[in-house]
């Protein structure tokens, strides 16, 4: 039987992501290809889908609304924080990608905005509120191992190495 993307797969594929408007956001062109354990939220759900069933060798091209891809923004993310928070000495610049510490790990956003008394911060994901399109090709398929399904990510080439 031909092995198909599906849960607990190892996928690795190339891929080009654009925009509906025109422009390319990420691609794996002239780089190595994208691993991935499909089932374990490595990827945006959507994308997973798309490409469930597919073999090596296939294209598959298609188009994910915000709310499969990275979801709709929400203004409530958006926050003014005063200018004292951040360190006296840092340059800030709208558009960095910093990270606060949170209980739940590193959380990315971006500077908004800044004047002298305040920061606006945006912990939108960056991608948030956004179509993708994705034309991927599979390059290979293979099983699992025990302790890649227990980690919840791939070992070796394009994953961890630990
Ligand atoms: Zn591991």
């Amino acid at each position: 039987m031909t092995m198909v993307i599906e849960a607990d797969k190892i996928a690795t594929v190339h891929y080009t992501g654009t925009f509906p408007e025109g422009g390319v956001f990420d691609s794996s062109e002239g780089r190595d290809p994208l691993t991935f354990l499909v089932g374990h939220q490595q990827m945006v759900a959507g994308f997973e889908d798309e490409m469930l069933g597919a073999a090596v060798g296939e294209k598959r091209e298609f188009t994910l609304t915000p709310e499969r891809a990275y979801g709709e923004r929400d203004d409530g993310a958006v926050q003014v924080v005063p200018r004292e928070q951040f360190p006296e000495d840092m340059e800030l610049e709208v558009g960095m990608v910093m990270a606060a510490e949170t209980e739940q790990g590193p959380l990315k956003f971006n500077v908004a905005a800044v004047t002298e008394e305040s920061v606006t911060v945006d912990f939108n994901h960056e991608m948030a509120g956004k179509t993708l399109r994705f034309a991927v090709e599979v390059v290979d398929i293979r099983d699992a191992a025990p302790e890649e399904l227990s980690h919840g990510h791939v070992h070796g080439p394009g994953g961890h190495h630990h």
